[in-house]
């Protein structure tokens, strides 16, 4: 047989003969590679060590020192065995299609009665016992026919219309673990024993339609959660826990910040504490973003669909749009309306106000603009995702030679905001032209360019994403790491070269003639609704005085001292500071329960002794000391810790 030669990642070249498997190469390396090794890669497709190399190849073997593919076979294993644990436990069950997730993996069953949670421990056994057996995982490829007989023999109705759905011709890949069989794409590890025992844990079980939809069939999902070791496993286990603590839904309720309900799904009622919170970051963005250039503009809710069509929007984007449609009076036709999903229309439509010259240019228009879109209603989560929601958009129209400048700027506001809301560091990710895209490559090197250049001046560490950008522009998105290590992504700056034409903008240059603008349109914190969710989880409610909706209740510790609450109360709110009385004839540690849980800051008590003496007793939340101080010094303390950041 034909020799080929595989290149290996550090440039070595081996030969075989044609025909030689992963596994074997793995060998002829070493013998402890051949014991380490768990799969393979072949011209970078991953790839099980069982199967055959045919012709010259770069070549890897994977071990579990590589993180991507070695969480993906063991979460992708971990279904397998799942799967094969609820069918040798329950031998009735039906199996369907079990994919790797974040974290993890699900597979869905039909079985009559619901798996209970003591249920998930009798599985979790079983796969431990699966796992010690080492068993094999062979592979096979199969025809189409043979799989539907196989499936149809095996009382497996699901499998045989997964099959079905696969083209003709096309051959399958069939997986054994032990004796078990299922139909997959694979790769797979090279034995059970492989999967560390101590590293996966089911989670939960909920219903899921049969592909997702609701005339079929309801089965029953089982999510697992998988890691390379017990320790990554603790260390998430710990992060949710961690984080179902400080669930923003939860603390909304404890804090009274908001709610929704069934008759607005997806959209918020805040409450006058939630409002508070609101504002006070809205008053903080606003100060920024006049500080740093941009004005302020506002513009319509609904609008006519006319502009959307000229936007695209119509075209691309309707399914997420909600649609109204007006009768009014002595109308030929109804006109058909959209709430905006975005603001970037409307604010062409101000920026073409009016003849523009490039001494106008770069025009910072910002809006806290109120969007809506349609999401599904199995997507929505708290403030996460909302249909409602309003953003902190603006949209620079520039020259292309201002794109770095605008840039460098954005992310120094961004980054200095981030820092003030708590967030010391961000990645920022740089997505790339896509090979679908409008304009000429001429202009996409340029903005590119300038995009790349203007965070290498910053000096910040950032990642690329070749083919990513949007098709009108290249992008930066900027992530966010919270106090439990959860990852989100805000801000964003997308440069635009097609909406700007589309809406006909266009400024008079130097030259006399007439151009078209660039746009950027950027968002630091994205929207406030989302942005609040994670800032209240972030800080778990604790948030910093200037931050706090609710900075100090001044509670009486008898009645004899609510007058001297209510001027302490007075003289707090004179100094600015959110201030309240409590004045309820209660039990003051009731009070400062009850306080502590609403997570108020700072709790003034006050009783005979502090109205003798002027002072206040001062209790932080948290912290089960407290102190008495003179009230004077107290204001002052409190109004310097008070005041926003940016107005120190
Ligand atoms: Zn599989
Ligand atoms: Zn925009």
């Amino acid at each position: 047989m034909a020799d080929i030669t595989l290149t290996l990642p550090d440039g070595n070249q081996r030969s075989y003969p044609a025909g030689i498997t992963g596994m074997e190469v793995a060998k002829d390396i070493s013998t402890s590679l051949g014991k380490k090794a768990i799969s393979c890669s072949v011209n970078g497709e991953h790839r099980d060590l069982s199967r055959q190399i045919d012709a010259d190849a770069s070549f890897a073997i994977h071990t579990m020192q590589d993180d991507a593919q070695a969480l993906e076979l063991i979460r992708h294993d971990c279904a397998h065995i799942m799967a094969r644990a609820v069918q040798e436990i329950w031998p009735d069950v039906k199996v369907t299609i079990g994919p790797v997730i974040e974290n993890g993996w699900y597979y869905d069953f039909d079985r009559k009665e619901p798996f209970s949670s003591e249920d998930l421990a009798v599985i979790e056994k079983k796969m431990r016992e699966i796992i010690n057996k080492r068993d094999a995982v062979r592979t096979e490829t199969w025809d189409r026919a043979r799989a539907i007989k196989h499936y149809q023999d095996n009382d497996e109705p699901y499998k045989v219309e997964l099959v079905g759905m696969i083209p003709e011709g096309q051959d399958l890949r069939m997986y054994w673990h032990g004796d078990w069989q299922d139909l997959c794409r694979g790769p797979h590890l090279v034995h059970t024993g492989q999967l560390p025992g101590d590293s996966f844990k089911l989670m939960s079980v909920a219903g899921a339609y049969w592909r997702g939809d609701s005339n079929n069939q309801m089965l029953q999902r089982i999510y697992g959660v998988a890691f390379k070791n017990k320790e990554d496993l603790k260390a998430h286990l710990y992060m949710l826990e961690q984080a179902a603590l400080r669930d923003h839904r939860k603390l909304g309720r404890e804090m009274d910040l908001f709610h929704i309900q069934e008759e607005a799904p997806g959209m918020v009622f805040w409450h006058p504490t939630g409002w508070m919170l609101y504002r006070v970051l809205q008053d903080y963005m606003r100060r920024r973003q006049i500080a740093d250039g941009y004005l302020e503009i506002n513009t319509p809710q609904i609008v006519d669909r006319k502009l959307w069509e000229a936007s695209g929007h119509w075209e691309k984007y309707r399914e997420n749009m909600f649609i109204t449609e007006i009768d009014e009076e002595h109308a030929n036709e109804k006109r058909v309306n959209a709430l905006k999903p975005m603001n970037c229309p409307c604010h062409v439509q101000v920026y073409n106000q009016g003849l523009k010259s490039y001494r106008d240019l770069p025009l910072r228009l910002a809006e806290f603009g109120s969007c809506h879109r349609y999401e599904s209603s199995g997507s929505m989560h708290g403030l996460m995702r909302v249909r409602g929601f309003t953003q902190d958009d603006a949209h620079i129209f520039c020259t292309e030679d201002q794109i770095a400048s605008e840039t460098k700027k954005f992310i120094e506001l961004l980054s200095s905001v981030y820092s003030d809301l708590g967030f010391d560091t961000f990645d920022i990710k740089f997505s790339t032209r896509p090979d679908v895209r409008a304009g000429s490559d001429a202009v996409w090197d340029k903005a590119e360019a300038a995009l790349e250049s203007a965070i290498q001046k910053l000096g910040l560490p950032y990642e690329i994403d070749e083919g990513e950008g949007a098709f009108y522009g290249p992008k930066l998105d900027f992530k966010l790491t919270d106090a439990i290590g959860r990852e989100w992504q805000l801000g964003t700056l997308q440069a635009d070269f097609v909406l700007p034409e589309r809406l006909e903008a266009e400024y008079v240059g130097e030259d006399g003639s007439k151009h078209c603008p660039v746009m950027l349109h950027r968002a630091t914190l994205g929207s406030f609704e989302r942005f609040l969710g994670v800032l209240i989880e972030n800080y778990a409610g604790r948030f910093p005085l200037w931050l706090a909706p609710r900075q100090v209740v001044v509670a009486s510790i008898v009645t004899d001292a609510n007058d001297y609450v209510t001027e302490t109360v007075d003289k707090l709110k004179a100094a600015g500071i959110r201030a309240e009385a409590d004045l309820r004839n209660e039990k003051i540690n009731y009070k400062v329960r009850e306080h502590s849980l609403g997570k108020v800051p700072v709790i003034l008590a006050v009783g005979m002794r502090e109205v003798a003496e002027g002072t206040v007793s001062v209790r932080r939340l948290g912290d089960k000391r407290t102190s008495v101080q003179d009230l004077t010094d107290v204001i002052v303390a409190l109004q310097d810790e008070a005041t926003p950041p940016d107005l120190r």
